[in-house]
């Protein structure tokens, strides 16, 4: 069997803080104990969040921590023709179609109908796709695109679940309510995702597949945040052809008051901590890892 390849993909849309470094060792001890590689991708798809200055900031983050990565880096806004290559291959296939309602109007839509009855909300909390898009003919996507509307390509969820029927994957971690083993994917949770926007040939769904496959990764180590977005992952990777790795979703550190840590919590962040004067080993130990063997 060949070694095993791991990947850490932070988003330069912030300071890494100490989840960020729990993730990050994790893949490093387990590479380190597997005799496998370790990646790093830059995940910068989304131009308005992200930061030349947090990019740095990972590598200066990551050298200090003493997470050493093999290889080149991948950033994924230097590969956008590849991600435009599978919107087309989806699109061909009459999977994907444009939808033309603003985060505004999406949002009037869904409180009107949750006048009558609940409506469904994906993983996240976020409301399934309310609008009319799928509906539209092609002369009036035409004309709407042809008059500059912006607009977000969706995947038809259930046209894809149709076609690709039943999907699993292998979970060596485990996800929020301690699911673990083999893993039903329910992708028609998400309801009709985003793929790709005008302005943004891509999304983190179609991209994150996409990268794993071609930098031949194997195992995706990362938080259990992200544990049900495995199952529209699986989706995408057997539409496209794509190999599936295994997955190893961890807990979320917590800060005092229980919740996630996010990028604007101050005082996890690894440089105000470097600052303070904590050494790397330190980090592993708030983190809850043992030291390195
Ligand atoms: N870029 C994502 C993040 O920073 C991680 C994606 C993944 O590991 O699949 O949250």
């Amino acid at each position: 069997m060949p070694p095993p390849v791991f990947r850490f993909a932070p988003s330069p849309n912030g300071y890494l803080h100490l989840g960020h470094a729990y993730s990050a060792l994790l893949n490093a001890d387990l590479a380190r104990a597997s005799g496998g590689r370790l990646l790093l991708r830059i995940e910068d798809i989304d131009r308005t969040r992200c930061r030349p200055q947090f990019e740095q900031a990972i590598y200066e983050d990551l050298f200090w921590l003493g997470v050493a990565w093999d290889g080149e880096v991948r950033r994924q806004s230097d590969h956008l023709e590849l991600y435009r290559d599978a919107v087309t291959q989806l699109a061909a296939r009459g999977l994907i179609y444009p939808a033309f309602e603003s985060r505004a109007e999406i949002a009037r839509l869904v409180a009107e109908k949750e006048t009558v009855a609940p409506w469904p909300r994906d993983p996240d909390g976020a409301p399934h796709y309310p609008g009319i898009g799928k509906q539209l003919s092609a002369a009036q996507r035409a004309e709407l695109i042809a008059a500059g509307v912006p607009y977000a390509l969706r995947l038809d969820m259930t046209a894809a679940v149709e076609l690709a029927g039943e999907l699993n994957w292998q979970e060596l971690g485990c996800g929020p309510a301690g699911e673990a083993g083999t893993i039903m994917a329910r992708p028609e949770a998400w309801g009709d995702v985003i793929i790709a926007r005008k302005e943004t040939p891509t999304s983190y769904h179609l991209s994150v597949v996409i990268d794993d496959a071609l930098q031949g990764v194997t195992e995706v180590v990362r938080g259990a945040d992200l544990f049900w977005s495995t199952s529209v992952h699986r989706l995408l990777q057997h539409l496209l052809g794509l190999p599936a790795p295994v997955y190893r979703h961890h807990a979320l550190l917590r800060d005092a008051e229980g919740r996630k840590l996010s990028k604007s919590t101050g005082s996890t962040g690894l440089r105000k901590l470097r600052a303070a004067g904590v050494t790397p080993a330190e980090i592993r130990t708030m983190v809850g890892l043992a030291a390195p063997v």
